[in-house]
Parts: C-alpha cells; sequence; structure tokens
C-alpha cells in the first residue's frame, strides 16, 4: 500500500513534471495523421495535446489543451458494454461476442467469416460494439441511445454530456463498412431487429462529445472499481468493471495492445478522434486528448506521454 507520504512525493512529482513531459510529447505529432475517414473528424487540431487526472480525493493535475473538445469514439465502448452487462447479464452478452483480441485492425471483419460461429471476437473491436449496441434495453432507437447518454452523464458526474450532431452525421454518412458488418452479423444471427436503428445507438454513443476531464471522470470510478471514490456511490457492479478493464489491457489499444502492455501497463481505451481514457488502478483517473494518430489509430503523443509517465512513476500493474 502506498503511504501518505510517499503519494504526496508522487503528486508532487507529477505536479511538477507533467508540462515538461507534456511539451516533449506533443512534437510527436508529426508522426502523426488526424482520423480523416469520418470526414467531420478531419478538423481537430493535429498538434494539440492534453492531459487531465484525478484523484479519490478529488484534486486534479492538468496539462496541455485540456479544453478541447472532442468525441468518445471507441472509448465509448468501454461504457455500452458495461451498460449491456448491466442490462442482460454476463451469459447473454458473451452469447454475442467473445473474450479474444483479433491482433487485426478496429474495424476489420476478416475473422467473422474465418473462425466459426462467426461472433465478433471482443467487444472493443467495430463488430463487437454493433452487437453490444443491439443489447442495450430500450424499446425504441431513441430510448435506447437516451439510456446510454443517461449512464455515460452518470458515470462523468456531467449532466452536460451530449452528442457532436455533426460528427454523427459525418459518421452516418461515411459508415459503409460498419453498415456491410452489421449486415453480415444479422446474416449470422448475432443482431436481431433492425440494422439501422442498431447502427443508429452505435454512431450516436461513438459521437457522444468530451473533455479529457469527463474521461478522467469516468476512468476513476473504473479505476475504484465501479464505486466513485469522491462521493461513495456505487455505479457498476465490481464483477463487470472487471470484465471491461480485463479488456481494456487485452484490446482497449486495438493491434497495439500488446505493446501498449509492455511499454505503459495500464487499462486504457483510445478512440480515433484522438482520446485515451486509462487509469492508475486503486489511485487516479486519467483522460488524454491528442488528435495525431499512429499507423494504428492511437494518439501518436498520447502514447509517448503514457509511456513517459509511467516509466518515471513505476506505474505498469504487472
Ligand atoms: N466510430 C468509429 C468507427 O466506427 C469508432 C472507431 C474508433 O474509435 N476506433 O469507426
Amino acid at each position: 500500500m502506498t503511504s501518505a507520504h510517499q503519494y504526496s512525493n508522487e503528486w508532487d512529482k507529477l505536479n511538477q513534471q507533467l508540462p515538461k513531459w507534456l511539451e516533449q510529447s506533443r512534437e510527436q505529432y508529426v508522426n502523426g495523421k488526424v482520423a480523416s475517414y469520418i470526414p467531420e473528424l478531419s478538423k481537430a487540431p493535429i498538434n494539440a495535446l492534453g492531459i487531465h487526472m484525478i484523484d479519490s480525493y478529488g484534486n486534479h493535475i492538468t496539462a496541455g489543451e485540456t479544453k478541447l473538445t472532442f468525441t468518445m469514439q471507441s472509448i465509448s465502448k468501454v461504457f455500452t458494454l458495461l451498460l449491456a452487462l448491466m442490462d442482460n447479464g454476463k451469459d447473454v452478452v458473451f452469447d454475442k461476442v467473445g473474450m479474444e483480441p483479433t491482433g487485426d485492425s478496429f474495424n476489420s471483419m476478416l475473422k467473422l467469416e474465418l473462425v466459426q460461429p462467426g461472433i465478433p471476437f471482443n467487444p472493443l473491436i467495430n463488430a463487437g460494439a454493433i452487437a453490444i449496441s443491439s443489447l442495450i434495453a430500450g424499446g425504441s432507437p431513441e430510448e435506447k441511445s437516451e439510456r446510454v447518454l443517461q449512464f455515460f452523464r452518470k458515470l462523468s458526474f456531467n449532466d452536460t454530456l451530449t452528442y457532436d450532431k455533426a460528427v454523427y452525421h459525418s459518421e452516418a454518412e461515411s459508415a459503409d463498412l460498419n453498415r456491410s458488418m452489421a449486415y453480415f452479423l444479422k446474416d449470422n444471427g448475432v443482431l436481431k431487429g433492425n440494422v439501422d436503428d442498431v447502427l443508429d445507438v452505435y454512431f450516436r454513443h461513438c459521437s457522444i462529445l468530451t473533455t479529457s476531464s469527463d474521461l478522467a471522470r469516468m476512468a476513476l470510478v473504473l479505476a475504484y472499481d465501479g464505486t466513485d471514490p469522491i462521493t461513495g456511490i456505487s455505479l457498476v457492479p465490481r464483477q463487470y468493471v472487471q470484465i471491461a478493464k480485463t479488456f481494456m489491457v487485452t484490446c482497449g489499444m486495438y493491434n497495439a495492445s500488446g505493446e501498449f502492455a509492455i511499454e505503459v501497463g495500464l487499462p486504457a481505451k483510445s478512440g480515433v478522434a484522438g482520446g485515451i481514457l486509462t487509469m492508475v488502478p486503486g489511485k487516479y483517473g486519467i483522460g488524454i486528448v491528442g488528435p495525431a494518430l499512429n499507423a494504428k489509430g492511437n494518439s501518436i503523443a498520447g502514447v509517448h506521454l503514457l509511456t513517459t509517465m509511467s516509466r518515471e512513476m513505476d506505474w505498469s500493474i504487472f
């Protein structure tokens, strides 16, 4: 256990060093690209980098562009998984999605046909998250999306959280690959109901507008196994948070999850808008934004910064 003395040394060191580490990592943007396959995302500032950290007492440390807003994209998949688990239980969810990393890119369909019974390998790839969207309880896509939004608001302690309409429309208009995946899943018996309705729930949760502060707050709840340490409110059953965090370690950084586990060693989830949600379990929630992505679709400067922080602070859980 960390003593209060050690803890304050660690927090002091972070406070002092973080601005310098952030500026060093920011330079990485020259080797990255902003996502453009969803046209609206290409407007993000390529050289931005911001980080927000929260501890269990509600203390904050921030550096860089923490005011920047961006859409959650794949980060939302962690939380729709939690809601689907709470709505249906483990057996129903894992009848429709597997528990294994693919080693393929996040939008690949390859293994759906290659490996029987043709269910998505895990809930954090696009095919898996689309299957999860169909499991959210609600009588209509509107009701499902509203339940998702309310759940995200509860976990972020931010009642103003909402969708970015421009990004939502931009994705809906350019989602041929996700659409084809959803039809394939329906044919395989993974998806029930109307494909467009399921996709609407998926596009909406990907386009929830957020900040690094929201991500840090949501991560803090996961860092404390589903019970918010600041308010003491229990938000998600511990056994489901454990499942989500395990997926974050094995699949959260797409097909770079192995390298990230070695270099950083923390549960994390990235999104193509440049966000990363991560945590030091039992200690801090962390939100990062850096829109320039590496070849695997992760924030290039964000991963660099987390690599430095984990090394300097000895944070790897392994
Ligand atoms: N909405 C994005 C998509 O479906 C999410 C992908 C991501 O963040 N990796 O392509």
